[in-house]
């Protein structure tokens, strides 16, 4: 069965400013997001993700194309007439209310009966696991129990879409690793869709169903984390997404070459003519020197990093590749500064990137 699609954005453009002092904030963003799933729009700062989610909520009106939910065209629909609701970074949490108070206030404000919006307030407190909480003022809590009244407070009038700005930035590393889990959790239970924004990669990959990267207004590429992982479309996204070495070269009849003339094994397939190479860190490895079938590479540093090392090596043409090994038991791997090694890349790791 296919899955339908809950929000679609269709050629959507924002500017901001008039006459010569515009900023296209979005320039023609297409995207489909499926309906329960946990969709993730990354990319650098300024790229454009709060002006996205600010056009699926409603708070700016797009410049030109339009925002479907549902299928229905939702563009000249007010926030409040919107099935969606935000989580931002800061919370907004009403201070002078207790966490039970703001869970049902969005509730209240849309005239359900007291015995309905009392009933929601005890679900999300059991959902979030803040039900010995309820009686507190905002203030009395940690940033995680504040964070997980936002997200109650958003969750309980059970909206088609829940949007989420960046909303785990303000946490410390351990609770930030902590939350993540738990709002893979919650969007699982609730099975709501979640668009959720943020600049972290690393977020970004253990999170998401799928990720949009974006780009000075534009999405790059729309995929499954492994996808765009290990098949990033241009140097920009896997620049982005995780660590890359980048080689140039180009692609004759066929066959894959160095600027040196080294042959490659890459598949070359629909690529011609000057090309970069892209391999990931963990994808290289080192053999002895007069391996064969390896580049030849004198090692110009190793750092060591607990589980693995990075290797950092040049190649005879000056380019710098590092590889990431794991350490043997012992903690050692057995290679210094200024050796002169081999290197391979792994089956199928080299990507073929247009120049
Ligand atoms: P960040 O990660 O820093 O929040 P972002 O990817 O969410 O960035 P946006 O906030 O959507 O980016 O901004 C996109 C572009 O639009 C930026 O160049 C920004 O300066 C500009 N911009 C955003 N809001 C306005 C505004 N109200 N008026 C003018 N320019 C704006």
């Amino acid at each position: 069965m296919s899955k339908s699609i809950a929000v679609e954005t269709r050629a959507a453009r924002k500017d901001y400013g008039t006459g010569t002092h515009t900023v296209r904030a979005l320039d023609k963003v297409s995207v489909s997001i499926d309906q329960g799933e946990f969709f993730t729009l990354l990319g650098p700062s300024g790229c454009g993700k709060t002006t996205l989610l600010r056009l699926i909520a409603g708070f700016e009106t797009p410049t030109a194309g339009q925002i479907l939910l549902d299928g229905q065209d939702i563009t000249a629909d007010p926030p409040n007439l919107r099935p969606i609701n935000t989580v931002f970074q800061s919370y907004a949490l009403f201070p002078h209310l207790s966490v039970a108070e703001n869970i049902g206030f969005g509730l209240q404000m849309m005239g359900r009966p007291k015995a309905v919006v009392n009933q929601a307030i005890e679900k999300m407190l059991a959902l979030v696991q803040l039900e010995s909480l309820a009686s507190r003022k905002p203030q009395q809590l940690s940033g995680g129990q504040q964070q997980r009244v936002a997200l109650a407070r958003a969750l309980a009038p059970q909206p088609r879409v829940l949007l989420l700005d960046e909303p785990l930035s303000a946490l410390d590393l351990k609770l930030r690793k902590e939350m993540q889990r738990e709002l893979k959790r919650l969007q699982a239970e609730t099975g709501i869709t979640f668009i959720f924004v943020t600049h972290d990669q690393e977020e970004a990959l253990t999170m998401s169903d799928r990720v949009a990267v974006m780009q000075s207004g534009k999405i790059l590429q729309v995929g499954a984390p492994r996808q765009i992982y290990n098949h990033p479309v241009d140097r920009f996204v896997a620049d982005f997404i995780g660590e890359t070495n980048f080689l140039s070269g180009r692609v004759a009849a066929g066959r894959a070459t160095l600027s040196s003339g080294e042959v490659l094994p890459a598949d070359v397939a629909g690529h011609a003519g000057e090309v970069t190479f892209a391999v990931r860190p963990e994808q290289v490895s080192v053999c002895a020197a007069d391996a064969s079938d390896c580049l030849a590479a004198i090692i110009v540093d190793t750092v060591y990093f607990g589980t693995d090392t990075h290797c950092h090596m040049r190649l005879g043409d000056g380019t710098e590749i590092v590889a990431r090994l794991q350490n043997a038991p012992s903690g050692e791997i057995g290679l210094a500064r200024g050796d002169a090694v081999g290197l391979r890349f792994e089956p199928g790791a080299l990507q073929v990137l247009a120049q």
